[in-house]
């Protein structure tokens, strides 16, 4: 198969592609490397699996994060795609079965942790493999500039360069500053690629910031007026987790805790039970989320304001990933800068390898990052025009979709101010049609089912936005089902039929 459409088609059930995805497929089908910088939720996985699936030979995937890992496996198990991963949760048992089906050619795509690289085992694979392309996930990782830096990954370049056959290498991160896209670069050698910056705003997601005396009973409120939504609620503290957990437990609401406090079963435990559904409202420190990748996270609350921008836009930015309208709430108290105060000075002197001096420099850094993010929490303006020109992106005076621009509209505050004439306001909010929310439970309850079933998170059977899709377009037969958004040939020959039962069941309830 080499159509690109049709495998968008028949492995995810897309119609069609996001803006930059069929630029990236196509060049990096070309034979030319990439470097793509791109906002969590937009989509880059599907820029190198779908080229994956097209070409001859294995895709190699660097990945840092094992649960993201065993997430991007799973929904490419799910779509029919063989895939698997090699990184440190596995057994050695485990590892040696999956090299031994990866050197019988078993898998089309292998995800595998920077440090696995120079194994023994797996430098015998990968000398014998016919690899065709190297994608580099989360790329920032490289670089001494970026958040996140790993050692492991500066040796990414070495590993390719002692491949028999120099396969395509494809750099994506969804956070790179100049000086970190110019290190990927470098450190990766890359040649002569096709670099693509696609923008940071997320226009399904509504920036909000409150200010409610009561913390707690604004959760509890906002919750249970969101009933059958699932989301974050992120808390500085351990204590405040647990204190908020324990509250909205007493308020009949689903949630569950996670902080590094817990013990591990209980923690996974407690994740599982959020992927699967079976809770509705996580209650989490910073902990939680690096890889977390459940797309139908409909709200991210902060009930404390983060240290700084980057911190907030990266968890707030874990809501609404399947492009359904989705909150990010920062709840602000004068208090949480003080607290942010409080732990930038106690990291740092946890940092006992620093001089005084970087110390210093670090400190006033982190402090500048920390009035950015007071900027934004108080702000009376637009809230996505803050961030995104936080991030280095120019942004229209009003969005229309973040808490001041709504209050703006709605009071018609500052008609003259200056604002009107520049303001290149878009269209008002982008309303989701409305669905049967009976309907749309019912269809829940099946993936639910087929979830404990099939073993896997519930949104990798089928995600809100395809449920959604599949409410509005009610199909009565197989080939109707396949015009629904996200239903790709292996799910609708796996899943079809028990979605097709609950539409008539639901159907011929309505008829009486
Ligand atoms: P990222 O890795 O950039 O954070 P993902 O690759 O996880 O984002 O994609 C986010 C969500 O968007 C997933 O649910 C994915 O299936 C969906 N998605 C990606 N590309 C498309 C597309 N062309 N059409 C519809 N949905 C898409
Ligand atoms: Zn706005």
């Amino acid at each position: 198969m080499s159509d690109i459409y049709e495998i968008l088609q028949q492995y995810y059930g897309y119609s069609s592609f996001r803006p930059g995805q069929e630029e990236l497929v196509r060049s990096i089908l070309s034979g030319r490397d990439a470097l793509a910088v791109m906002p969590t939720g937009s989509g880059k996985s599907i820029c190198y699996q779908v080229p994956a699936i097209a070409m001859q030979g294995i895709t190699l995937v660097v990945s840092p994060l094992i649960s993201l890992m065993k997430d991007q496996v799973g929904a490419l198990n799910q779509a029919g795609v063989r895939a698997a991963y090699l990184n440190s949760s596995l057994t050695p048992r485990q590892h040696l079965l999956a090299m031994q089906n990866a050197r019988a050619g078993m898998y089309k795509v292998i995800y595998v942790a920077p440090e696995r690289l120079f194994m023994d085992v797996f430098q015998e694979f990968a000398l014998q493999a016919e690899i065709s392309m190297v994608a580099v996930d989360e790329a920032h990782c490289i670089s001494q500039w970026g958040h996140d830096f790993r050692p492991s990954y500066t040796r990414v370049a070495e590993f390719i360069k002692q491949l028999p056959r120099r396969p395509v290498v494809a750099a994506f991160t969804a956070t790179a500053t100049k000086q970190v896209k110019e290190d990927i670069l470098h450190e990766l050698r890359l040649q002569d690629p096709y670099c693509i910056t696609t923008g940071f705003d997320r226009k399904n997601l509504c920036f909000r910031v409150e200010r409610p005396q009561d913390k707690s009973a604004y959760v509890v409120s906002y919750v249970k007026k969101h009933a059958g939504r699932s989301g974050i609620v992120y808390c500085m503290t351990r204590k405040g987790v647990d204190e908020l957990c324990k509250e909205l437990l007493e308020n009949g609401v689903q949630a569950a805790p996670y902080h590094a406090g817990l013990p591990d079963g209980e923690r996974q435990k407690n994740q599982d039970d959020f992927l699967y559904d079976r809770c509705r409202v996580m209650v989490a420190t910073n902990a939680f989320g690096m890889g977390i990748d459940k797309s139908n996270v409909s709200f991210v609350i902060h009930y404390n304001m983060p240290m700084n921008l980057e911190q907030y836009y990266q968890e707030a930015g874990r809501a609404g990933r399947d492009g359904e309208q989705a909150d990010c709430v920062l709840l602000y108290a004068p208090m949480d800068v003080r607290l942010c105060r409080f732990l930038i000075d106690k990291g740092l002197e946890d940092s006992p390898e620093l001089s005084g001096e970087q110390r210093e420099t670090l400190r006033e850094r982190e402090y500048e990052k920390l009035k950015q993010m007071t900027f934004y929490a108080t702000l009376s303006t637009c809230f996505r025009r803050f961030l995104l020109r936080y991030f280095g992106e120019q942004a229209p005076f009003e969005c229309g979709n973040c808490s001041n621009c709504l209050h703006i509209r709605e009071e018609g505050r500052f008609p003259s101010a200056g604002f009107s004439p520049q303001s290149n306001r878009p269209a008002a909010k982008t309303m989701e049609l409305p669905v049967d929310e009976g309907l749309l439970a019912a269809l829940k309850q099946t993936r639910r089912e087929l979830s404990a079933t099939a073993k896997v998170p519930a949104y990798l059977i089928f995600s809100d936005a395809t449920l959604r899709d599949m409410c509005r377009k009610r199909p009565r037969s197989l080939e109707e089902m396949k015009a629904v958004s996200g239903v790709g040939a292996y799910k609708l020959d796996r899943f079809g039929r028990k979605f097709l039962q609950t539409l008539q069941a639901y159907q011929d309830a309505e008829n009486g």
